[in-house]
């Protein structure tokens, strides 16, 4: 029993799967990268390895970069493909357009983000038709990259057939297609297709591959599909302090991973807790699940009392996201802090 003078903590479990640790797999990892000499700057034989097994299971002859975050991640891959009277389209709740301090136009000197719209976080074709085709004067932001994220910000998923029909009309205005896969090791888990499938087979010409938000520390990859992009990137990475020097520590976890498939296994975990934690939800009265439930994320709507009977029980949470409470899981989520917030937020509603 807990004292009720005792001070209530502060609960992360499920503000973001980034408050989760470094999975033991990927910490293993780098205690076995750690030992002797190595060459520098990714001239290693394990970031060479690593980079093999992206092509491998990517089944073709990729560019690969380690990066440490994805805001870099992303912004680089922009500015590799833009230049500065450029625009990318995006959906209006894109990371690269809300979350990363203008990051994108930063690096690519001035490019300019244009927001389209469709319904669950997912463009819609004919909105991001329109944008490309409104203006071909040259006092417009010319179009040049569509930008898709799998899965989205609202934790919903894109199937192969509609990433096609969305590149093809990039590829048909001759704008690049850049996928921001901050959580792509979900779609991969939830689609049951090869990663290929999800990427280049259907039109995607850089991939921003995300680490952290799986359970590794450190290290996301940009995966250049079409090489001639990837022309002088080397020097973006540098120039904008992305190059790490001690590159076998980002590359480790992502060997050791990608072999044995672990990197799908904590997304796997996320996501059947996402269910989880949204069939143990949807019953209480006054809670409402916005959008379906395709990742690892679930959204509620919830009555201000519910919000503020959360809080005082330590529960951390952003709203400031798809306009309703964000709960994430991750590759340590437990079952028994799920059936904790079910009854805190029962207790809440009743
Ligand atoms: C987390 C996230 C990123 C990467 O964010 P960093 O904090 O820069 O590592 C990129 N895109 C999406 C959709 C994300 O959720």
């Amino acid at each position: 029993m807990s004292n009720s003078n005792d001070p209530i903590l502060p609960r992360w479990e499920f503000a973001s799967d980034n408050t989760a640790g470094i999975c033991p797999e990927a910490w293993e990892a780098l205690a076995e990268a750690n030992h002797g000499f190595s060459p520098s700057y990714g001239n290693d034989s394990c970031t060479r390895e690593a980079a093999d097994l992206f092509r491998e299971i990517f089944e073709t002859d990729c560019e690969v970069f380690f990066v440490f975050n994805g805001t870099a991640a992303n912004s680089l891959a922009i500015s590799a493909l833009c230049r500065s009277y450029h625009s990318v389209i995006c959906h209006e709740t894109a990371h690269i357009e809300t979350d990363e301090c203008g990051a994108p136009e930063f690096f690519s000197n001035g490019t300019k983000i244009l927001l389209a719209t469709g319904p669950g976080g997912r463009l819609d074709p004919d909105t991001v038709r329109s944008i490309i085709t409104k203006r071909t004067d040259i006092h417009y932001p010319r179009p040049r990259v569509l930008s898709l994220t799998q899965p989205t910000e609202l934790g919903t998923m894109y199937q192969p057939e509609e990433i096609r029909t969305l590149s093809a009309l990039a590829t048909s205005h001759n704008l690049k297609v850049h996928m921001d896969g901050s959580r792509f090791a979900l779609a991969v888990d939830a689609l049951g297709c090869a990663p290929a499938d999800i990427t280049w087979r259907v039109g995607v010409d850089v991939l921003c591959l995300g680490g952290t938000k799986f359970g590794i520390g450190t290290g996301e990859v940009i995966l250049f599909f079409d090489r001639a992009l990837a022309d002088e990137f080397a020097y973006r990475c540098k120039q904008s302090g992305q190059l790490a020097s001690k590159m076998r520590f980002l590359a480790a976890p992502w060997k050791k991973m990608l072999k044995s498939g672990g990197w799908l296994e904590g997304a796997a975990h996320s996501r059947r807790c996402a269910r989880l934690l949204e069939e143990t939800l949807r019953p209480i009265p006054g809670v409402e699940i916005l959008y379906p439930v395709e990742a690892n994320s679930v959204f509620l709507r919830l009555p201000e009392s519910c919000h503020a009977a959360l809080k005082a029980r330590g529960w951390q949470y952003y709203v400031f996201i798809g306009g309703g409470a964000r709960l994430m899981c991750s590759w340590d989520t437990r079952e028994e802090d799920i059936r904790q917030l079910a009854a805190d937020l029962t207790a809440a509603a009743s």
